[in-house]
């Protein structure tokens, strides 16, 4: 078996080859003719065959707890929908749906929910991602068009990254540029971003502004470049409207350099210098993501970022324009179909016209007329008990919507909750009456779109376990059961992708963006076979389209462009006495979203496994937060507990923590609960990078860790669970002290077995270790403080079997006997080289370069997902980074 399918993660969309060997064993590669990646991977897709075991999957439907056939699920389904429909009006359901849905499956959900229920009340987790860059995109180009390929980075002679840790966030993409930029030094980079990240490495520049003033940085730079007269007045002229407001308006709000300067906490020379850069370089691409678009003024933002553009012409050309990239791999297909609840759907909107477009393309009379309720106004409306019935698909809301512990609670009180999802117990799961076992990636087949337009298919090479069943045919089922078999008839994705694309196209002259219909008469064999493509895929362009407006033709009616007057707005709520932190929340390099499925992989917990708080070392000392120690992060909404890790990278004044832990792995971790559901007034995207809060030492009676062989739940107040090789890890903290040590431990790892146990009652400390036939089978490590042995050398006692007479006899002081080689924090995910090892070889080696690192300990030769972390290393042991 050798199968060329897409990865499930981010919004690069790499083309991965699945092989099966004789003896079942699952081999994950990149695609080496995939025109995203060329065969590269990160770790994330590197560590995709761990992730597909069966454990935690959902494998039969369930109505309250219990297992049920699938016809009783549907027909639940299907009655409690139409029961709500019926008595309180088709605006009383919801669908909550995901950039982590294929085409295909957003397709049905969208026809069903607002062709046939009438109402346009379903929309996406991707609102949370780049709503804002929809919107953006709409109001500039009368399209969510995104113009650039991939190949407008390695073109460019400028790159602007702005608000997007992309070396973590979308590596293979990152890594592209950084070969762009080895292979020509003159390449420059500029990074924006608060935080001082992995993608800093690579830029010539990089600017820490005050969160929430990039308006004003790209509001000064449309001001320089009028008053330095490096505007493309010809294409301004003919292809835009909308200059002179825009240019009044940042006159008005960023007159000067030195006035930016002030605003965003930088220095005038480093603005003047990335102004000039801009202004003198013609191909310039300003990638975005993330911190542009999670954002109560989001939009705006956006549209600051392509006013430069527009007022410079840098668009529809090779090596220029602005690119906004998506966090998941299908944020782009579900707009295509219309997962927005501020969409029809293939790019229409509630125009009466297209309203009654629509309706005769779908053969039905019963299209919503208005738009639906965006996210976080759908989770409201739950809350009120306007919405009484909410289907979630391949989501997890109750973690990663802002304000989480509230929207939770708001879930767990609605009239019927149905989750279609692939893992059993997730924080959303437990909130369900009807849970709907939901096939998983490499069980599904269908379509995806990446962040530069092109479509890859997905392809199936595993059965799904148990009942599982994918998406598209769990709502076709539905459909039919509501009474719309005819129009939901399909039997194959193909079928779904062929309707699809046809709709694209209907009556469609060239004023719809999105336009794939020379695919809609594809047969099952040229669907099966289909190859990746960059839509739009016309008859005139059969083979795709790689960069959009290079005729200078927009989607307003007048055919131009359209430059936004932006005035800059702070962010909703600033930091003051009480909370007098910014918070900003993203990702790990190694975890994706909630972890139901990387954490999967003891490899990918290596390089970060437990929920931390980074703070900039002034801060920490102000506040009394120590390295290594825990500490509580409150805001107006709700509170976390996570680990200190203090970096000048950080800010002063502002403090990051990763958006990934759940309650399914962490007890209160939620980085969700405390952010606040302001949202931007247009996009209605979440303010998640600036939420005011405060930090306090967590001074728990005990801290410890527990390592076993089989997963369980501690009761203690502060729990992290680790996945490792051949064993769990639990990071553990309570407010209570247990009244025995010995019998706690007992409880919780089996009392049989050779015991090896230290305690000292009076200062709070023990240490115990249990041995069955000569192999470790678990220990528990506690102290009054969090300063506990290094946790590595015992984790690895787990694989080396049986303990060696050394080994046992420094089990209890938790250090590894003196031969043994110090790992510390996993770098290189793919080699398990950790940060001691590294640091030693540079110093005792003199290695500086990633590559002279990779020679001696092959760090970095595989995905290369670590190579700015790498350089970064090189370059905190005070060598230069040759
Ligand atoms: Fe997957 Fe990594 Fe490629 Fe993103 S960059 S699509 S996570 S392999």
């Amino acid at each position: 078996m050798n199968v060329a399918t897409t990865c499930p993660y981010c919004g690069v969309g790499c083309g991965l080859r699945v092989t099966r060997a004789p003896d079942a064993a699952i081999t994950v590669a990149g695609d080496p003719i995939h025109p995203a990646n060329a065969g590269w991977l990160c770790s994330k897709g590197a560590a995709l065959a761990e992730t597909l075991g069966p454990d935690g999957r959902l494998l039969h439907p369930e109505i309250r707890g219990a297992r049920v056939s699938w016809d009783a699920a549907l027909d639940a389904v299907a009655a409690g929908l139409a029961r709500v429909r019926d008595a309180r009006g088709p605006d009383a359901l919801a669908f909550y749906v995901s950039g982590q849905l294929l085409t295909e499956d957003y397709y049905v959900a969208n026809k069903l929910m607002k062709g046939f229920l009438g109402s346009a009340n379903i929309d996406t987790n991707s609102r949370l991602c780049m709503a804002s860059a929809v919107a953006g995109q709409q109001r500039a180009f009368g399209a969510d068009a995104v113009p650039c390929s991939y190949e407008d980075l390695e073109q460019a002679d400028l790159v602007v990254v702005v608000g997007s840790n992309a070396a973590w966030c979308h590596p293979v993409l990152f890594r592209r540029l950084q070969r762009a930029k080895e292979g020509r030094p003159e390449l420059k980079v500029v990074t924006i971003d608060p935080r001082r990240t992995a993608t800093s490495e690579l830029s010539d520049l990089h600017l820490a502004l005050a969160p929430g003033t990039d308006a004003i940085l790209f509001n000064g730079l449309l001001n320089y470049l009028r008053a330095s007269d490096r505007l493309d007045l010809e294409f301004l002229e003919m292809h835009v409207e909308g200059f002179a407001a825009a240019s009044a308006a940042a006159r008005a709000t960023a007159p000067s350099v030195p006035a930016v300067a002030h605003a965003c906490g930088l220095s005038e020379q480093d603005i003047a210098r990335f102004y000039h850069w801009f202004a003198h370089t013609e191909r310039v691409v300003t990638l975005y993501s993330q911190g542009i678009n999670q954002s109560a003024s989001g939009t705006d933002r956006v549209n600051g970022i392509i006013n430069c553009h527009l007022a410079t012409g840098r668009i529809g050309q090779p090596g220029a324009g602005p690119f906004s990239i998506t966090g998941q791999p299908n944020a782009m297909g579900g707009r295509e179909v219309g997962g927005l609840a501020t969409q029809l759907a293939a790019h229409m909107d509630f125009a009466p016209e297209a309203v009654d477009r629509v309706a005769r393309f779908w053969g039905t009379t019963n299209v919503a007329r208005k738009p639906g309720l965006k996210a976080v106004d759908m989770f409201a409306a739950i809350e009120r008990g306007e919405i009484k019935a909410v289907w979630i698909m391949a989501t997890n809301p109750a973690v990663s919507l802002p304000d989480a512990d509230r929207f939770r609670a708001a879930l767990k009180r609605c009239e019927l909750v149905i989750v279609s999802d692939c893992v059993r117990h997730t924080d959303t799961t437990a909130c369900a009456h009807i849970l709907l076992p939901a096939a998983a990636w490499g069980e599904k087949d269908g379509t995806v779109t990446n962040s530069e337009r092109r479509i890859s298919r997905q392809r199936a090479f595993l059965e799904a376990p148990g009942e599982a069943r994918p998406d598209w045919w769990i709502v076709t089922q539905v459909a039919r059961r509501l009474g719309f078999g005819a129009q939901f008839s399909y039997e194959t994705p193909a079928d779904i992708f062929r309707e699809h694309a046809a709709l694209s196209g209907f009556e469609n002259a060239g004023t719809r963006a999105f336009d794939i219909r020379a695919l809609a008469d594809l047969t099952d064999a040229e669907y099966e076979a289909l190859a990746p493509v960059q839509w739009p895929v016309t008859r005139s362009a059969r083979r795709g389209t790689a960069r959009l407006f290079t005729d200078r033709r927009f989607f307003h009616s007048s055919g131009k462009a359209r430059m936004l007057p932006i005035t800059p707005r702070e962010p909703a709520n600033l930091p003051g006495a009480e909370y007098p932190l910014a918070l900003n929340t993203g990702r790990v390099r190694d975890q994706w979203h909630t972890m139901t499925r990387t954490a999967q992989s003891a490899r990918l917990l290596l390089h970060v496994s437990e929920p931390y708080v980074e703070i900039h070392p002034d801060d920490a000392r102000a506040y009394g937060v120590v390295e290594g120690a825990l500490a509580r992060l409150t805001s107006a909404f709700g509170e976390m507990i996570a680990r200190v890790q203090l970096s000048r990278d950080q800010r002063p004044g502002s403090v990051f923590v990763p958006i990934h832990w759940s309650d399914a792995l962490a007890r209160r971790a939620r980085a969700g609960a405390l952010v606040n559901p302001a949202t931007d007034p247009i996009s209605g995207q979440p303010e998640f990078k600036h939420t005011p809060v405060r930090i306090d030492a967590y001074a728990p009676a005990w801290h410890g860790f527990l390592l076993t062989r089989h997963p369980g739940v501690f009761d203690a107040d502060y729990q992290v669970q680790v996945k490792g090789e051949a064993h769990w890890r639990y990071e553990l903290a309570g407010d209570t002290p247990f009244t025995s040590w010995p019998a706690q431990a007992r409880a919780w790892l089996g009392s049989h077995g050779e015991w090896l146990e230290f305690e000292d009652a009076k200062g709070g400390r023990y240490r115990a270790a249990c041995i069955d036939d000569g192999r470790l089978r678990g220990c528990l490590f506690v102290a009054p403080t969090h300063e506990l042995p290094a946790r590595a050398w015992l984790q690895a006692l787990f694989a080396a079997e049986p303990l060696r007479t050394e080994e046992r006899l420094s089990l209890l002081s938790g250090r590894a006997p003196l031969a043994t080689v110090a790992e510390g924090p996993i770098v290189c995910s793919c080699f398990g080289i950790g940060r001691d090892r590294l640091i030693n070889a540079i110093r005792r080696d003199g290695l500086s370069t990633p590559e002279a690192i990779g020679v001696k300990l092959r760090a970095g030769t595989s995905c290369g997902s670590c190579i700015p972390e790498l350089k970064a290393l090189i370059a905190s042991s005070g060598r230069r980074v040759a």
